[in-house]
């Protein structure tokens, strides 16, 4: 054990994980957590780099967690308290000493309101090239980008699904009276539950329609995107294969 590392209390370890989880709809939160994890090396609780503590306990690229540190900056320096997913993607995709001059003016358009779609407007005028991607770094066609970020900020939904999950287990842990009523059954339903809502988020353009021709597609339901579920499961190998090839 490296004595030099701090020690880092469990509830520490859960309360900076659970909110680095919840970067889509939080961003700033989530970035200033990933400050705070990097700064203490929360990470050492259970990982052996920071790194490793990103992508195994968060689900994000260390890449992505600096990316995310750097918007928040921005954020935080433009006057903007909290940000959604949607939003921090479309900033992202600006130029970093664009981007409060952006954000402004996104803002004064709006009389004060910030959305994804405001930033990615005013965005066009600094940055010509303003593209969404999606996971794999395929573009997201214009006709269904409004329908892709909507969908994206149902990840609160799943947010509370994890809470709900956490109270019950927590109250079988500790052999709470209140919740000898219930049994394991409550969480398989729970775990179910998250499974099935999890493919309302968005993670790949459809692969069959391209997201042009979305009306009449079967595959992804007329959405023009699929799930990270669906991709992984239903997509063939050779199909993501000639995606990745002409991403690159
Ligand atoms: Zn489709």
């Amino acid at each position: 054990m490296n004595t030099l590392l701090p020690k880092i209390s469990k509830s520490d370890f859960d309360r900076i994980s659970n909110g680095i989880k919840r970067w889509r709809i939080s961003t700033t939160e989530a970035a200033l957590l990933i400050k705070e994890a990097h700064e203490k090396k929360i990470w050492s609780f259970k990982y052996d780099s920071f790194k490793e503590f990103c992508e195994k306990e968060c689900g994000i690229t260390k890449q992505w967690a600096y990316e995310l540190l750097n918007t928040s900056k921005i954020i935080q320096k433009a006057g903007f308290k909290s940000l959604t997913h949607a939003q921090a993607r479309a900033l992202s995709d600006v130029d970093e000493d664009q981007r409060e001059a952006v954000l402004k003016k996104a803002a004064s358009k709006g009389g004060g309101k910030v959305t994804a779609s405001s930033i990615k407007e005013s965005a066009k005028s600094f940055f010509e090239d303003a593209e969404e991607r999606d996971e794999g770094g395929w573009v997201i066609p214009e006709s269904i980008l409004e329908d892709w970020n909507r969908a994206t900020t149902l990840s609160h939904l799943l947010t509370k699904i994890s809470d709900v999950k956490c109270v019950v287990e927590e109250g079988f842990k500790s052999n709470d009276v209140c919740f000898t009523a219930i049994n394991q059954n409550v969480l398989t339903s729970l775990k179910s539950l998250f499974a099935d809502l999890k493919q309302l988020i968005p993670h790949a353009v459809c692969t069959t329609c391209q997201g042009h021709t979305r009306d009449k597609c079967t595959f992804c339901k007329g959405r023009g995107y699929l799930s990270e579920f669906l991709w992984k499961m239903a997509v063939p190998a050779e199909v993501k294969a000639i995606r990745q090839k002409a991403v690159k």
